[in-house]
C-alpha cells in the first residue's frame, strides 16, 4: 500500500522534472532564435545625481519579446543564456545596440555627447579571451565615446577570479571606458583587491537600500559602504530606490546617485526620448539650468 503511494508520488515528481525539462528546452530553442528574429529590446533607467536632481546617466537593462510569451524579463532568460553560451551573441548585441541606441538619443536631443550608459556583463561575457577585442571593435565601429561606456560587472563574478579580475579591468580602462561593480555587498570582497580593481563606481545592491530609513543592520552596511567608496576614491550609487524616505537616508549619508522605481522604472527609448528626465526632478528639488548631469572623473 506505502509501496504504491510512494511511486505515485514518484511519479508525479517525474512527471512535473519531464514538464520543467521541456519548458527550458522550448525556451532554449526559442532563445536561440531571439536575435536574429529581433525579439530583444533594450530598456534604460535613468541613474540621478543626488546633489543636482538630475539623471547622470542610465542603465541598459535586456527585454525579450517572446512572440507567445510577451516580454520576458531577463531573471527569467539570462541564466539560461549564460548556462547554454548564448549570451555571448546576445550580450555582443548588447553592448553595440546601447551604444547606437544612446548615440541616436543624443542626436535626437541635441546633445553633443551621448548620455553616460550602463551594459551588465554576465560571467561568462567577463571570461571571454577576446573581450577587450570586442569592446574596443564595437567603439571603433560605432564611433562610441569611449568615456561615456561603462561596464557593470557583479561583485561575486569579479571575485570568482580575482588576479584575472585584476589584469582584464586594467586592460578594459585603457581603453577610456568606466567600470562598475554590481550588487556591491553580496559577495565577499576582499579589501586588498578591491583596492586593486581599476573600477570607478560601486553600486549598493538593492537588499540593503530597501528599508534602510528604518536603521537597523542595512543603514550601517549603507553607511559603511559610502564611506569605504569615498576612501577607495570610488563613486556609488545605490540601487533599488523605492521610497522617499530611502532617499533621505540615502542623502544623509551623502550617498551621490540612485536609481529605482522612485524616479523612473526602466522604459523604451521612445519614452526616454518623450520622458522629461531632468525636469522631474529639478521641479521635485526645484533646481534649473543646465539639463545635463554627468559622473564626475573622480579616478585618473
Ligand atoms: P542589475 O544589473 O542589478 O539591474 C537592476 C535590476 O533591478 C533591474 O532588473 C531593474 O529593473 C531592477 N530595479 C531597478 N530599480 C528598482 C526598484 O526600485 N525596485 C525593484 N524592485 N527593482 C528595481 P531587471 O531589468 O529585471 O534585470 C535583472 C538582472 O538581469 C540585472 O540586475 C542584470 O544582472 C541582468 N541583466 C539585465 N540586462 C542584462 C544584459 O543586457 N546583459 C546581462 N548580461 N545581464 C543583464
Ligand atoms: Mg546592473
Ligand atoms: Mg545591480
Ligand atoms: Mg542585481
Amino acid at each position: 500500500q506505502a509501496k504504491h503511494k510512494g511511486r505515485g508520488r514518484f511519479e508525479v515528481f517525474n512527471c512535473l522534472m519531464h514538464q520543467k525539462a521541456r519548458q527550458t528546452m522550448q525556451m532554449f530553442m526559442d532563445l536561440r532564435l531571439a536575435l536574429q528574429r529581433n525579439e530583444f529590446v533594450l530598456f534604460y533607467q535613468p541613474i540621478i545625481c543626488l546633489a543636482s536632481g538630475r539623471a547622470a546617466g542610465v542603465e541598459a537593462l535586456i527585454r525579450w519579446f517572446h512572440p507567445a510569451q510577451g516580454m520576458v524579463s531577463p531573471g527569467e532568460f539570462i541564466p539560461l543564456a549564460e548556462e547554454t553560451g548564448l549570451i555571448l551573441p546576445i550580450g555582443r548585441w548588447v553592448l553595440e545596440r546601447a551604444c547606437l541606441d544612446m548615440l541616436r538619443f543624443a542626436e535626437d536631443m541635441g546633445f553633443s555627447e551621448p548620455m553616460m550608459v550602463s551594459v551588465n556583463l554576465s560571467a561568462k561575457q567577463f571570461a571571454q579571451a577576446d573581450l577587450y577585442e570586442q569592446v574596443e571593435a564595437i567603439i571603433e565601429c560605432t564611433g562610441f565615446p569611449p568615456q561615456c561606456l561603462k561596464l557593470e560587472i557583479t561583485e561575486s563574478v569579479i571575485m570568482e577570479n580575482a588576479e584575472a579580475a585584476v589584469r582584464i579591468l586594467d586592460r578594459l580602462k585603457k581603453l577610456g571606458i568606466k567600470i562598475s561593480i554590481d550588487d556591491f555587498g553580496t559577495g565577499y570582497s576582499s579589501l586588498s583587491y578591491l583596492n586593486r580593481f581599476s573600477a570607478d563606481i560601486l553600486k549598493i545592491d538593492r537588499s540593503f537600500v530597501s528599508r534602510m530609513h528604518l536603521g537597523g543592520e542595512n543603514l550601517e552596511i549603507v553607511r559603511t559602504i559610502v564611506t569605504l567608496a569615498q576612501a577607495m576614491k570610488m563613486l556609488v550609487i545605490a540601487e533599488g530606490v523605492e521610497t522617499k524616505e530611502e532617499l533621505e537616508a540615502l542623502t544623509a549619508l551623502k550617498c551621490e546617485y540612485a536609481q529605482g522605481f522612485y524616479f523612473a522604472k526602466p522604459m523604451p527609448l521612445d519614452q526616454l526620448q518623450g520622458f522629461n528626465m531632468f525636469g522631474e526632478m529639478e521641479e521635485r528639488r526645484g533646481l534649473s539650468g543646465d539639463r545635463r548631469g554627468r559622473l564626475p572623473d573622480r579616478r585618473k
